[in-house]
Order: C-alpha cells, then structure tokens, then sequence
C-alpha cells in the first residue's frame, strides 16, 4: 500500500524530545520554541515570529489582533480549508468568497475590488498547494482601500513569491505544521507579523492575557493580567520534533521536489494528449512541492480514477468541497459574483501520494498505474 501521506521524521527528534525533558522544562517558549521562531525570523525576513498550537489558532490570533468584529465582510476564496473562515466566524465576520484561478486555485485578485464594500475589513488570500498568490496586485488593493491582509500560508513554508518568504508579505501571515504538511510539529503552527506594533499585544494574546512574555525578558518584575486572552502555546516537546525539522528544512524541500519533479515530468504525455491537467506555477512563484495534485476530465472520471488506484494499492484524495457550498459555509458567507471555476475545478482536481522520503520505485508506481488506467480507457 502506497500512503497519502507518511508524518516526516528526519531522526532527531526523539534526540531533541528527551533533552527537552531533561532540561526541565517542557512547557512553551523554552529553547526550542526560540531556536524555531529564531530560524524563522532570520530565513524569512520576518519582523517577530511566534510559535502557536496551530495554524487554525494563528489565523484566530491574526484576526483578533487586525481588530475584525461583528458585522465585518473578509473576502477570501471558498476553496480553501475549514479553518481560513472558522478564524474569522469566531470574531463574528461575514464571509465573502470570490472565485479562484483555474490554473492555480488561488484566489482570483482580479476580483478582488469589486467584492469590497463598506464593511469590508481583510482579504485573506491561501497559497494553495505553496504556490503564491499574486501579492503585489492584492497588497496595492488593500492599501488602497485601508484593508488587513492576512496570509494563509498553512502549505507555504520555505515557498516564495518574488524572493519573499509567503506568509511575510501581509500584515499577517499563518504557518502550519500540521503532520499534513512539509514540516511538522504533530500538531501545530506559527504566526508572523511584520509591524512591531502588533507584536506585544500578539504575545498577551498568546499567553491568557497576561504580559509574562515581558517578564521572562526581565523586562517587568511580575506578570499580571492586562488584556483579553487564550493559550495559543505549543509545549516544548512539539518544538523539539519541530527543530529537528527546520535543522533538515532544504533536505526535506529538495526530497519533496524530486517527487513532484518526477510526477510532473512523467504526467507530461497525459496532459498533451488531453488527458489530464497538470498544476501551474507562475513565473512570480517558487512553490515548495507540498503537494503535487492532477485534474481528471470530470467528477466521474476522478472517483473512478480514485477508485482503480485504491484497488491498486494506491491512495489518493481529492480536496476541499468549497465551503460556500456547505452548510455553515451558507451561513456565514456569500459568493460574490459567480462561480466560475471554484465548484467545477474542485470536483476535478485529485491530489497524489506526497511525502518526504517517498521511494522511487514507488513514484514511478503510481505513475505508471495512472497512465493504465488512461490506456484502459481508450
Ligand atoms: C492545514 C491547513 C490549515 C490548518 O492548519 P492546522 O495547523 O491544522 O490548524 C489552514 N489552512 C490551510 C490552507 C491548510 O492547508
């Protein structure tokens, strides 16, 4: 059996976990909590990087800290993951989806102005599958209209666009390290901020509303509670299997890449012959291989494609149903404009086993089954 996904585990982990519990401290923000937002810090270019417990937890922080309250419209793209809306419902926005680029998925900037009103408070664009959205047209839109970006960039660690780390570009941006994703924690994520303004009150935020932060730089003498609140801290423990994650952040990248090389060199016949639809990367973009995904002709062709390759040892997953089709989707939002590509392109779109150390004889498996089930066809 060929898995989806396999957790990466680089070998010193178990090494970092069993020091972190000797040193007697496995809460949060002990040294490996430092040496990762340290490395983040200095790798991206980013003003304060705060570790959090996940990236659904960094997009909550993200939008309590650009102030959205009851009554504000966000303007985000429906085919995106539960927690890029849930971050927002929670402080009572109103949704508004706008449709995505057929060849990428993101969101479609080019709708972006027309989708703004008077209540309208953020533009949160994904970097679906590490591959940017086109920043410079959005952040020039939000500049002009006084708007908060928010980056969701959950798959864009170690991707950039224009030479800029995702996730450093907006006022916010989230990362996660979901075992989903390329480098993980388990459970968890981080939350970067550009403008020193934001970061005191992103570390209250962050630690029950309390300024210990401050205390444990020695800046104050004792802590107290000064400000709303949650716990928004991975323990140490996390950290730990985190850093020696980043410590072997290009080789898990280059092992990635190397799959979704070899995929998308060996689906090239398919897609000429109109079989399938390989992903696109602009030429502002340098994705970070989190996913490597194809576009089957229709909804059928995906399940039965699915379906021979599970049959096969194979297993695949399609992705995300647009949230404005879902039950709390409908509630909480509205589809600006019409959609166009959202629903027909989910419907098409499957992504392949990914995951760092993935075999070659594996991959090339994989390949080769889908290329028999188009022979099949014919
Ligand atoms: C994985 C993911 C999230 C959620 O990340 P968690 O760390 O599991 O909270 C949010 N948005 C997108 C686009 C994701 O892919």
């Amino acid at each position: 059996m060929i898995d989806f996904n396999i957790p990466p585990y680089t070998g010193k982990e178990l090494d970092y976990i069993r020091e972190a519990i000797e040193s007697g401290k496995i809460c949060g923000d002990g040294m490996f909590t430092k040496k990762c937002s340290d490395w983040m810090e200095e790798r991206y270019h980013a003003e304060k990087v705060l570790l959090t417990t996940s990236c659904t937890h960094a997009l909550e922080m993200a939008a309590y800290l650009a102030g959205i309250s009851p009554g504000d419209e966000v303007i985000l793209p429906s085919y995106t993951f539960v927690s890029t809306a849930d971050a927002f419902v929670l402080r009572g926005a109103k949704l508004v989806f706008i449709d995505v680029h057929p060849e990428t998925m993101n969101m479609d900037e080019r709708l972006l102005e027309a989708a703004i009103t008077e209540k309208t408070k953020a533009i949160v664009p994904v970097h679906y599958a590490g591959v940017a959205c086109e920043m410079d047209v959005i952040m020039e839109i939000a500049k002009k209209h006084h708007l908060s970006v928010i980056e969701d960039a959950a798959q864009g660690v170690e991707a950039f666009y224009k030479g800029k780390a995702l996730g450093t570009i907006g006022d916010f941006g989230c990362y996660s390290f979901h075992e989903t994703k390329n480098y993980s924690m388990g459970e968890g994520g981080a939350l970067l901020m550009q403008d020193p303004k934001y970061v005191e009150q992103a570390e209250i935020l962050r630690e029950k509303g309390t300024n210990r932060s401050k205390f444990f730089r020695g800046e104050i003498d004792k802590y107290t509670w000064v400000d709303f609140g949650s716990s928004y801290l991975p323990s140490e423990l996390n950290a730990a299997y985190l850093w020696a994650q980043l410590e072997c952040a290009q080789q898990i990248l280059d092992d990635r890449m190397a799959t979704w090389n070899f995929y998308h060199e060996n689906l090239r016949d398919l897609e000429e012959d109109g079989c399938i639809v390989r992903p696109y990367v602009p030429p502002y973009a340098k994705h970070n291989a989190h996913m490597y995904y194809l576009k089957t002709k229709d909804i059928e062709e995906r399940t039965r494609l699915i379906q021979f390759l599970k049959e096969n040892g194979i297993h695949c997953v399609f992705h995300y149903i647009p949230l404005h089709s879902s039950t709390a989707g409908r509630q909480f939002g509205r589809f600006f404009g019409e959609d166009r590509y959202t629903t027909r392109e989910s419907e098409r779109l499957m992504r392949l086993p990914m995951y760092y150390g993935m075999r070659e004889s594996d991959r090339g498996y994989v390949t080769d089954m889908i290329h028999q089930f188009y022979r099949q066809k014919r």
